[in-house]
């Protein structure tokens, strides 16, 4: 069985992609296995970065590129149809709203030739009985021994499985998201805006002067017959439950770009098993969303993810024990230990984040004013500062 002595990462979506270029920064070589064939860079259209995000970017070099594809946002402004309630908040820091497109194909250039292998899908991971380490199986019925794994394959993670780790659960929710495109520009102003009725609510962020990014949160149907992966269907499905929409937000639909529209369910790791959840084994770890998956209600799941990489690659590189000679080679000695702390200095980080997340979309679907008024409670006392989360800085490398 071949022996792998980089770090292997499970997954090139953006945490994965993340942690290979945070390591590669650090001098520690890692291979990234990919189930799919190519390059997952055009699902889910787009993601806003906010300012704790940025400073990952700006930690992984990938920064200054990445600005030149979007334009600032400066404000919040949001809008509630049923009583005509309008607030305006500008926003604190750096905010854009990124295709994820440019980020992930950003990521992906950064790195060294080869070092992500597509079409690898790992299918189980057990420790071997004689030397304790990973072994790494592949659907096509290869194997490697690893020393070192990272899991960054996403909701359904398989590595998160291995470490014991409480399954994903459903938020009563799901996502639509799209591109549209104003071939002769938009006119709207450089804000975030949020559009709420009831329980559906419908956000809008220019990426450029041309360019929008559009989402709208909408209640889960159960035993829906709709084929949601039929992009005209979504279309017509978003229309429909739309309709008491201003006309600008139904013609942005009807513009939208087919390829770019997508339906998603909306997962999360209860904050809870976050807080009581053991996130290494050995020289084994998660990153990204397979460690902490959560809604969009805040629009952090992508950024934190980006700060893990930054975080877990510090420690590595602070911890192991490396070969100088060529180019570091990551040792077990001390990989244990920079992952134990690598767990420690995220924990509450993101047992925070995604209790705010968790609340803020309990607060969207309540159906009671009781459940309401406990979610606005909880959300006051434990988070005084609302956008608080965006001043975290994972600092340097
Ligand atoms: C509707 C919606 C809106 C969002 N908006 C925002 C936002 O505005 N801002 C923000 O910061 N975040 C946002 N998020 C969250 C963000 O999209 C995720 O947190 C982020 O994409 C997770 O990246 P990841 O790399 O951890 O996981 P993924 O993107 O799921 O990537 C996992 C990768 O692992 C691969 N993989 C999976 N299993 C295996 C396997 N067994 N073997 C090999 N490879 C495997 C997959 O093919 C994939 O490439 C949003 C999420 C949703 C659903």
């Amino acid at each position: 069985m071949e022996v792998n002595d980089e770090v292997v990462i499970i997954g090139a979506g953006i945490s994965g992609l993340a942690t290979a270029l945070a390591l590669h920064k650090k001098g520690i070589k890692s291979v990234v296995m990919e189930r799919s064939e190519s390059l997952r860079n055009t699902t889910g259209s787009a993601i806003g970065i906010r300012q704790n995000g940025w400073r990952a970017l700006h930690q992984l070099g990938v920064a200054e590129i990445l600005r030149q594809t979007a334009i600032p946002i400066h404000r919040e402004r949001i809008v509630s149809l049923a009583d005509g309630k309008v607030e305006e908040i500008p926003m604190g820091g750096e905010t854009r709203c990124l295709r994820r497109k440019d980020l992930i194909d950003t990521l992906y250039d950064a790195l060294p030739p080869a070092t992500v292998k597509f079409g690898c899908q790992l299918e189980s991971i057990k420790l071997d009985p004689n030397t304790t380490k990973p072994v790494l199986r592949f659907i096509d019925g290869s194997s490697i021994f690893a020393k070192v794994v990272i899991g960054c394959d996403g909701v359904k993670s398989i590595v998160a499985d291995f470490l014991n780790l409480k399954p994903t659960k459903m938020f009563p929710f799901c996502g639509v998201r799209g591109l549209s495109n104003y071939p002769n520009g938009h006119s709207f102003a450089h804000e975030f805006l949020r559009i709420r009725k009831h329980n559906k609510l419908v956000g809008r962020l220019p990426i450029d002067d041309h360019l929008v990014y559009w989402f709208c949160a909408q209640p889960y149907v159960p035993r829906d017959e709709r084929n949601w992966e039929d992009p005209e269907e979504i279309r017509r499905s978003t229309l429909d439950l739309l309709s008491d929409y201003p006309k600008e937000i139904q013609e942005m639909i009807e513009i939208t770009d087919a390829k770019t529209l997508s339906f998603s369910h909306l997962w999360y790791r209860a904050p809870w098993d976050l807080l009581m959840g053991t996130f290494c084994k050995g020289t084994v770890t998660v990153a990204g969303d397979a460690m902490h998956v959560m809604g969009p209600f805040l629009g952090q799941g992508g950024s934190a993810g980006l700060e893990d990489a930054v975080v877990l690659a510090r420690n590595l590189a602070q911890m192991g024990s490396f070969h100088v000679e060529t180019e570091k080679k990551v040792t077990v000695q001390g990989v244990e230990e920079a992952f134990n702390q690598y767990v420690k200095q995220r924990k509450m980080r993101v047992v925070r984040l995604s209790l705010q997340t968790y609340l803020t979309g309990m607060l969207l679907g309540a159906s009671s004013r009781l459940k309401k008024f406990i979610c606005i409670v909880l959300l006051v006392l434990l988070f005084r500062n609302p956008s608080g989360h965006i001043d975290y800085d994972c600092g340097s490398l």
